[in-house]
């Protein structure tokens, strides 16, 4: 049974402002990150939402960061600054193709829904129920965490990696299609062709708070692995455990952010987009394309902590449909910074936007890397054959 134990985190932990982002950069220690980051409470950046939404680049992080330690390219945080850009390479070479298995799934027969035991925390296993309270309380997750409840839902109650991957994105602040998406393919193993299974000694070691024995994850290796190629959902552990109330996910903002028709005072424009919040002297207008959200709606949380972040930095704001904008666009001198989000391309065609492409630490090859060694390997020519484990 599961108590309502303290959340892992704080709920006000991510504030959308430079302040709270430099906050987070200045308090980044690389050799504590190193030995501590598997724990749940080790010293990891939380820097997701900010990278994520464009506060900061990778670049500019690592800049900052060589500019008071040693940040060799193999160092344990360049390297998963590395995963970032990878999972933005495959997004920008495969497309909407990262929606799908790249790989076949071990098993045969999945749900298209997440279970409503474990939408609700209610499963009977502590570290599930724990990690679908602190996401839903706070818009994040340790990686750990992530890796854990993907595993479960995946391996043990047979979800499809994309109805977890769609639910688990609306509720994150740092939901990204490309790192979500693939991250949920990676565990499923339609990414690598290897699924990743967790059990209950893992969870003890890097979260005792939340250790689950005589759970379904008490189990040996062997076993669990068994599991992920057969066709049994476990159901949950318990048909009473106290339930979450899960936060409804928002296809608008919930508060009148702007509106599509509204008069726009400059001819020269710079657009700023969701995932395009760092701040310059430019006078600039925000959007929201509303079709994107139809399909990956978002909590409140995020949508206030992206809504703040625009009204700080905009005169103006549009929200309406692609065909909306598209029209009170049209004509106009426009700049943006490139994303990979299909909806606002497509946007940024019809608009004939003129695009920057968002700063990497990494090239981007030509071609999709088939995995994330090749891509280390061929944009640092640092070897990886001694760290490929993302755990
Ligand atoms: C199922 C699942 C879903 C995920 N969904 C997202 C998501 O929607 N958005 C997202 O940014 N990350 C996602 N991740 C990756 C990772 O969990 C988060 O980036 C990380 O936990 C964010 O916390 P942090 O900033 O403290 O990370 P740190 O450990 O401090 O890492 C620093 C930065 O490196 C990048 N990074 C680190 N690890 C990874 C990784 N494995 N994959 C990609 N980038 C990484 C992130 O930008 C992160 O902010 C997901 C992982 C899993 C297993």
């Amino acid at each position: 049974m599961v108590a309502d134990r303290a959340f892992a985190l704080d709920r006000h932990l991510f504030e959308p402002t430079d302040s709270a982002c430099e906050a987070r950069i200045a308090a980044i220690e690389p050799d504590a990150y190193v030995r501590t980051r598997n724990h749940l409470h080790g010293q990891v950046t939380r820097l997701s939402p900010y990278l994520t939404h464009g506060f900061v680049s990778v670049p500019d992080v690592v800049t900052r960061l060589r500019q008071r330690h040693p940040l060799p390219m193999q160092h344990k945080l360049v390297y998963e600054f590395g995963w970032r850009e990878y999972f933005q390479h495959l997004w920008s070479r495969l497309g909407d193709q990262i929606f799908t298995d790249l790989r076949p799934p071990p098993g045969r027969d999945y749900r298209s829904t997440v279970p409503d035991d474990l939408r609700q925390g209610a499963t009977g296993i502590p570290v599930i129920d724990q990690s679908v309270r602190t996401l839903y309380a706070t818009g994040y997750l340790h990686n750990h965490a992530r890796m854990w409840l993907a595993s479960y839902a995946v391996h043990l109650r047979k979800v499809h990696w994309r109805a977890g991957a769609d639910w688990m994105y609306g509720h994150l602040l740092d939901g990204d299609l490309a790192s979500n998406h693939l991250s949920w393919q990676w565990v499923a193993g339609t990414l690598t062709g290897k699924p990743y299974v967790f059990d209950s000694a893992n969870v003890a070691r890097y979260a005792p708070e939340w250790a689950s024995p005589h759970s379904a994850i008490d189990r040996s290796y062997d076993e669990l692995l068994a599991l992920a190629q057969g066709e049994t959902d476990l159901g949950p552990d318990s048909d009473n455990a106290p339930k979450v109330a899960e936060p409804a996910l928002l296809a608008a903002p919930p508060e009148q952010l702007g509106d599509a028709s509204a008069e726009l005072n400059d001819e020269t424009l710079h657009l700023v987009h969701p995932w395009s919040l760092a701040r310059t002297s430019e006078r600039r207008v925000g959007i929201i394309e509303l079709d994107f959200h139809a399909r990956h709606p978002w909590s409140a949380r995020r949508w206030t902590f992206v809504g703040e972040r625009m009204a700080a930095l905009c005169d103006q704001l549009l929200v309406g449909t692609q065909q909306e904008l598209g029209l009170r666009l049209r004509g106009r001198e426009l700049k943006a910074r490139a994303t990979h989000n299909p909806s606002y391309r497509e946007l940024f065609a019809i608009a004939s936007v003129q695009t920057s492409e968002e700063p990497r630490l990494l090239d981007n090859p030509g071609r999709a890397c088939a995995s994330f060694s090749q891509f280390w390997k061929r944009t640092t020519s640092v070897d990886t054959a001694t760290s490929t484990n993302r755990d």
